[in-house]
């Protein structure tokens, strides 16, 4: 029987909660080609398969480290944190939109998290509205 989206939600919680790698961990390992917008030693930023603005670029921690979601971040990941925040900034400027844009984080299943591999949306490149749905 097909199983219902909050199921599924909660089990790829669950998965990457005890360490089952995501499938950002092969496009960090490039087993899976991505579009790559900036990348250093701890970040990679590359475009969003499916993009919601005309610039949706992702900025994802290299080594996830707990770091599934960040309703889970504990105190020694504030110093990642900071580097993906910056690297946003970055990518904003590689992306010719760093006059305008938006950084979202979706944070569990009820904010419409997917991948369970914390990760930055960075959007540009159209009006934004305000509330988000
Ligand atoms: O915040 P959320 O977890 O929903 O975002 C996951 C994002 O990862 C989606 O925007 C989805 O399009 C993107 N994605 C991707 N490449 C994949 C799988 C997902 O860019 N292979």
């Amino acid at each position: 029987a097909a199983i219902s989206e909050e199921e599924a939600a909660k089990t790829a919680v669950a998965a990457a909660d005890s360490g089952a790698t995501t499938i950002f961990d092969k496009i960090i390992s490039k087993e899976i080609p991505s579009s790559i917008v900036y990348e250093d030693d701890e970040v990679l930023a590359f475009r969003d398969i499916s993009p919601q603005a005309p610039a949706h670029v992702l900025v994802i921690p290299k080594n996830r480290d707990g770091l599934t979601q960040l309703g889970k971040a504990e105190e020694r990941h504030a110093e990642v944190l900071g580097r993906l925040l910056y690297a946003a900034k970055v990518v904003a400027e590689k992306e010719g939109i760093a006059e305008g844009f938006r950084v979202v984080i979706n944070s569990g299943p009820s904010a419409c998290q997917s991948v369970y591999h914390l990760h930055l949306h960075v959007l540009g490149g159209r009006q934004m509205n305000w509330p988000p749905g």
